[in-house]
C-alpha cells in the first residue's frame, strides 16, 4: 500500500472500490488472503532484548560495591597476597546474581507478554455477509466494521453509514472532547487528521452511537502505528511495592557500608592485619546484603498474576497483583457480574393485565398465559405493542453459531427480541433515527417508518424515566389518560420480584421527520412493561460469604430499580448487616459528601446510580481508608475504575474502554472470580512476606558472626587470632545457601485460611517490627551456633595467646561452616510459615524447597570431596565424631522460631 491514499478525500464507494469490497464487507477466504498480505493488524511488540536485560543487571549500587570489592582484593593479590580465591569468590556473587536475576527477569516478561497475548481486543466484523466477533487483530483492509459506544476503533476506518456517532480522539490528537463524525462528509483539500470527519482511527474510541466502516489502513499503515514507530521506547514502570524494596534496599545499603567501614577500623585496631580486617568488612557487607531481595519481588509478582490469570482473572498492571490482597471493599455490579446476565422475559403488564411468558433462555419458543391459560398475544393490542416496540427499539443480534445461540448486544434487548419472537412478531418498519441506550439517561429510543408510512416513535427505558414522559396509557385498544402513580406501582411490585423491568411506550409523529432528539419524547402513550429475570449466580453467592469471612465488603452499585436491586441482594447476601436499605441515586445526589462518608460505611446497595455516582461512592469509600474495588462495564465506567484502587473491567460484556482503563480482566465476568484473585494476591504476599522474614535473618546472622567475632575479640584470645569463618565461607553462604533457599519459598503453597484474616494494611512498612524482632533473634542464633561450634573445637588449638595448632583452627572453622547451614536449614522448614506451627502443614509440601536443601547440601560436600575445591574454601577434615556437636545444629533455628510463632499466637489468641 503506498504512503498516502487519502481516503478522506474520496467518495465512500470509490473507497470500497479501491478496496475491492462490497456493502457486506469480506468472504472469509478473501479475508484470509489479505492477512497474507498485509500481515495481523497488530504493532509488533519488542521485548527488551537479552544483552540489555544482560546488562541491566550489573547496573546496581550492589554490584558496583562488590565489583569495588573485587578490585581491590584483585589489586592485593597482585600485591602478593594470596587473595585470588577471594576476588573470584566475589565476582562469582557477581555473576551468580546476574544470571539469576536474568533468568527470573525473562521468566517474568515473558508470562506478563503472555498475559498481554491474552488480552487481545475484540471486534465485530461481517463476514460472508453475517456479523462476527473477531480479535481485533484478525482485521485486514477491506473488512466491514460495526461500531458502537465503548468500542476501540480497532483499525483506521472510511465511515459508511452513522448514527450520532461521537468518538474521543484524545489518544492521537490530545483534544478531550468527543467530535462528532459524519460519513458523507469528505473533503478535497488536504486537512489535519483532527478534521477528518468521515475517518475514525486506530486508538482512538466510541463514546456514542453507531457505526458501519470500512478498515482502509492496518497495523503499522495506521495513524497510530506510525506514531508508535516513531517513539518505540516503553519503560517498565516499577511497582509501589518494587519502589518500596529499592528503597529500602538503599537505604539498607548505607547502614551496612557504614557497618562495614566501623567493622574495618574496629578490626585493624584490635590487632587483626588491616588486609584481613578488609576482607572481613567486604564479606561483612556482601553478607548483609539481601541481593535477592527485588528479584524476588518481581518473580513473586509476575507468578501471582500468572496464577491469577489462571483462575481467570488477567492483570494488566502489576502493581494491581499486590494491591489485590488489601482489597476491603468490592463495589460489583449487579447485571452479569452477580447474576448470569441471561435474560428472559417472564411477566408482562400490559392492557392494565398480567401475563406470564413461558420458555426457556433465547429459544424463540413460548406461550403466553393469562390467569394459567395460554392466550394469542396479538389478540391484545397493548400486548403486541409492548412487544413490537421491545423488539423494534432494539439493536441486539442473536446468533447461531455452532448450534449454540449466542448474544451480540446487549443480552437485556436479546430478551425482548425473544419475547416478541415467542408471539411470532417482528420489527415492522425501518429505522430512520435512534437515540441509543446510555445508563446516564437509562432508555433507548427509535425512530421508525412503519409499512404503512406512518412514523412512529418507539422508547423503552426505565419505567420512571419512560413515565415521566408520558401522557396516556393503551387500554383495550384506546388511550387513556395515565395514572403515573399507579403504574409506577406496579413496575416496582414487580421489581420487587427481583425482575428487571423495562417500560415500552411509543408516539406517532409526522411522516416527514428525519431527526429524533430526547425532547421530542414526550406526550406519549405508554404501552406495557415487560420484566425479565437474571437468575444469581450460585457461585457468586458462595464468594460473597467468602469476602465476607475475608474481611471484605461486597457492595453491589447498579443502574437497575431499587426494588431489583435490594430483592437480588438480599438473595445474594449482600447489605445485611445494614440498617438501612438501599440507597437510590436521587439519595445519593442529595448527600454532601461529609454525609456521604457516613452512608458509604452503612449501606451496601445502590440502585438506579449513573456512572457519575459510582465515581462519588469510590472516592468516598477511599478516602476513608478503603481499598476499592470497581467492576463496571460501560464506556462511562471508565472514570469509576481509573479512580479505585483496583479497577476490573468485564472480559465478555464490558466494553473495549473500561478495559483499557482497568488493572484487572474477568474473562468469565464472574463475581466469583475476583475473589479468586484475592486470594492469589494475599497469597503472593505472603510468600514474599516469607521469603524476607526468611532471607533477612540469614543476612543478619552472618554480619553477626562477623561482627560478633570482632567485638568478642577483647574477651575470648581465640577470637582475636581467628575469625570463626573465613570470608570466602561466609560469602559461600551468601552465595549458596541463601539463594537455594530463599527461591523455593517463592513457590511456598496457599495457606488454607488465606481468606479467613482481615485484609492487610496497605501501608504496612517493609521494616516491620516483626522483621527486625527475627533479625535479631535469629541472626543472633545463627551466629551463635557458629560460635559456639567454633569456640569448643578451636580454643584448645591457643596456647598462651598465640596459635599453637593452626590445622585444628582450620577444622574447627570448617565445623563452624557446617553448623551454619544446618541452622539454616532447620530455620528454613519453620519459616515456610510466618506464624502457624511446622507441625501444622506437611514437611513435603514444598518440593522446590526439599530441592533446594539437597542442592545446598550436595554442594557443601563437594569442597569434602575434591581438595582442590577444599583448598579454594579453606577447608580441611575434621574427626568424625565431631558431628556429635554438629547435627544438633539443625535444631536451634527450627526450636526458636517456633517458639516466637507460638507465642505471637498465643498473643493474638489473648487480644
Ligand atoms: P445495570 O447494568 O447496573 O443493571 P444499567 O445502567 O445497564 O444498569 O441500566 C439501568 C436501567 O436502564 C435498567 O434498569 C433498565 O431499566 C434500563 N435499561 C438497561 N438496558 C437498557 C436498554 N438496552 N434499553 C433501554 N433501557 C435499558
Ligand atoms: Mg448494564
Amino acid at each position: 500500500m503506498q504512503e498516502s491514499n487519502n481516503w478522506f478525500q474520496r467518495e465512500f464507494d470509490d473507497c470500497l472500490v479501491r478496496l475491492d469490497s462490497g456493502t457486506d464487507g469480506l468472504e472469509e477466504e478473501e479475508a484470509a488472503r489479505r492477512r497474507e498480505k498485509f500481515g495481523y493488524n497488530e504493532l509488533p511488540i519488542k521485548a527488551p532484548s537479552a544483552i540489555k536485560r544482560l546488562i541491566r543487571q550489573f547496573n546496581s549500587p550492589l554490584v558496583f560495591i562488590l565489583v569495588a570489592a573485587a578490585a581491590v582484593t584483585g589489586i592485593l593479590t597482585l600485591l602478593g597476597e594470596a587473595m585470588l580465591i577471594d576476588t573470584m569468590v566475589i565476582l562469582g556473587v557477581v555473576m551468580l546474581n546476574a544470571i539469576l536475576g536474568f533468568f527470573q527477569e525473562g521468566k517474568a516478561e515473558g508470562a506478563l507478554a503472555a498475559l498481554q497475548n491474552m488480552m487481545t481486543a475484540q471486534t465485530t466484523v461481517v463476514r460472508d455477509g453475517k456479523p462476527r466477533t473477531i480479535e481485533a487483530r484478525e482485521l485486514v483492509p477491506g473488512d466491514a466494521v460495526l461500531l458502537k459506544a465503548g468500542d476501540k476503533i480497532p483499525a483506521d476506518l472510511r465511515l459508511g453509514s452513522v448514527e450520532e456517532f461521537r468518538v474521543n480522539e484524545s489518544a492521537l490528537t490530545g483534544e478531550s472532547i468527543p467530535v462528532s463524525k459524519q460519513a458523507d462528509k469528505f473533503t478535497a483539500e488536504r486537512v489535519a487528521l483532527a478534521d477528518q470527519s468521515c475517518m475514525a482511527f486506530s486508538g482512538t474510541y466510541v463514546t456514542n452511537g453507531r457505526a458501519r466502516a470500512l478498515v482502509v489502513e492496518t497495523g503499522l499503515q495506521t495513524e497510530f502505528g506510525k506514531i508508535a514507530e516513531m517513539m518505540r521506547h516503553t519503560e517498565t514502570k516499577l511497582t509501589p511495592l518494587q519502589r518500596k524494596i529499592t528503597d529500602f534496599t538503599r537505604k539498607l545499603i548505607n547502614i551496612i557500608l557504614i557497618v562495614g567501614l566501623i567493622n574495618f577500623v574496629l578490626g585493624a585496631l584490635l590487632g587483626y592485619s588491616w588486609v584481613y580486617s578488609f576482607l572481613a568488612s567486604v564479606s561483612l557487607v556482601v553478607a548483609a546484603i539481601p541481593e535477592m531481595l527485588p528479584m524476588i519481588v518481581t518473580g513473586i509478582l509476575a507468578l501471582g498474576a500468572t496464577r491469577m490469570a489462571q483462575r481467570n482473572a488477567l492483570i494488566r498492571r502489576l502493581p494491581a497483583a499486590e494491591t489485590l490482597g488489601c482489597t476491603t471493599v468490592i463495589c460489583s455490579d449487579k447485571t452479569g457480574t452477580l447474576t448470569r446476565n441471561e435474560m428472559m422475559v417472564t411477566r408482562i403488564w400490559a392492557d392494565e393485565r398480567e401475563f406470564a411468558v413461558t420458555g426457556s433462555g433465547y429459544l424463540p419458543h413460548g406461550d403466553f398465559l393469562e390467569d394459567d391459560q395460554v392466550i394469542s398475544p396479538t389478540d391484545t393490542l397493548s400486548l403486541a405493542e409492548t412487544l413490537i416496540t421491545g423488539c423494534a427499539c432494539n439493536d441486539a443480534l442473536i446468533v447461531d453459531q455452532d448450534d449454540q445461540l449466542e448474544v451480540i448486544g446487549d443480552p437485556t434487548e436479546a430478551a425482548l427480541k425473544t419475547s416478541a419472537w415467542k408471539a411470532d412478531l417482528h420489527n415492522e418498519g425501518e429505522r430512520v433515527a435512534v437515540i441509543p441506550f446510555n445508563s446516564e439517561k437509562m432508555l433507548m429510543a427509535t425512530l421508525d417508518r412503519r409499512h404503512d408510512g406512518r412514523q412512529v416513535i418507539h422508547v423503552k427505558g426505565a419505567p420512571e424515566q419512560v413515565l415521566k414522559r408520558c401522557k396516556s396509557i393503551m387500554v383495550g385498544g384506546d388511550e387513556k389518560p395515565l395514572d403515573e402513580a399507579g403504574a409506577l406501582l406496579v413496575a416496582q411490585r414487580m421489581a420487587s420480584e427481583a425482575l428487571r423491568v423495562l417500560a415500552m411506550a411509543r408516539v406517532e409523529v409526522e411522516a416527514s421527520r428525519q431527526t429524533l432528539a430526547l425532547e421530542d419524547l414526550n406526550s406519549m402513550c405508554l404501552l406495557g412493561f415487560q420484566g425479565m429475570m437474571d437468575p444469581p449466580r450460585p457461585e457468586a453467592i458462595t464468594a460473597i460469604e467468602q469476602c465476607l469471612a475475608a474481611g471484605i465488603r461486597t457492595v453491589m452499585i447498579t443502574g437497575d430499580h431499587v426494588a431489583t436491586a435490594r430483592a437480588i441482594a438480599a438473595r445474594m447476601g449482600i447489605g445485611v448487616l445494614d440498617e438501612h436499605g438501599a440507597v437510590s441515586g436521587q439519595d445519593l445526589d442529595e448527600l454532601d459528601d461529609v454525609t456521604l462518608s457516613k452512608k458509604v460505611e452503612e449501606s451496601s446497595v445502590y440502585a438506579r446510580v449513573a456512572p457519575a455516582g459510582k465515581l462519588r461512592i469510590a472516592q468516598s469509600l477511599q478516602a476513608n481508608g478503603h481499598i476499592v474495588a470497581m467492576t463496571g462495564d460501560g464506556v462511562n465506567d471508565a472514570p469509576a475504575l481509573k479512580a479505585a484502587d483496583i479497577g476490573v473491567a468485564m472480559g465478555i460484556n464490558g466494553t473495549e474502554v473500561t478495559k483499557e482503563a482497568a488493572d484487572m480482566i474477568l474473562v468469565d465476568d464472574n463475581f466469583a472470580t475476583i475473589i479468586g484473585a484475592v486470594e492469589e494476591g494475599r497469597h503472593a504476599w505472603n510468600n514474599l512476606e516469607k521469603a524476607i522474614l526468611y532471607t533477612l535473618p540469614t543476612n543478619g546472622g552472618q554480619a553477626l558472626l562477623v561482627m560478633g567475632a570482632v567485638l568478642l575479640a577483647s574477651f575470648i584470645p581465640l577470637f582475636s587470632l581467628s575469625l570463626p569463618l573465613e570470608p570466602v565461607q561466609i560469602l559461600w553462604i551468601n552465595l549458596f545457601d541463601s539463594v537455594f533457599l530463599t527461591m523455593p519459598l517463592m513457590m511456598e503453597a496457599k495457606e488454607k485460611d488465606l481468606l479467613h484474616s482481615k485484609p492487610r494494611d496497605e501501608d504496612e512498612s517493609l521494616a516491620s517490627p516483626l522483621l527486625l524482632q527475627r533479625v535479631v533473634l535469629i541472626g543472633a542464633t545463627i551466629a551463635l551456633c557458629g560460635f559456639v561450634i567454633f569456640h569448643h573445637f578451636g580454643s584448645p588449638a591457643v596456647v598462651n595467646g598465640a596459635v599453637a595448632d593452626p590445622l585444628l583452627i582450620s577444622q574447627a572453622q570448617t565445623a563452624a561452616f557446617w553448623a551454619v547451614l544446618l541452622v539454616h536449614l532447620g530455620f528454613v522448614m519453620s519459616a515456610r510459615s510466618v506464624y502457624a506451627s511446622a507441625f501444622s502443614f506437611s514437611p513435603f509440601g514444598n518440593r522446590w524447597l526439599l530441592l533446594g536443601i539437597l542442592v545446598s547440601f550436595l554442594a557443601r560436600l563437594a569442597p569434602s570431596f575434591s581438595p582442590a575445591i577444599g583448598n579454594l574454601f579453606r577447608t580441611v577434615p575434621f574427626p568424625p565424631d565431631w558431628w556429635w556437636w554438629i547435627v544438633p545444629c539443625v535444631l536451634p533455628g527450627f526450636i526458636v522460631l517456633e517458639i516466637d510463632k507460638w507465642l505471637r499466637r498465643r498473643v493474638v489468641q489473648i487480644n
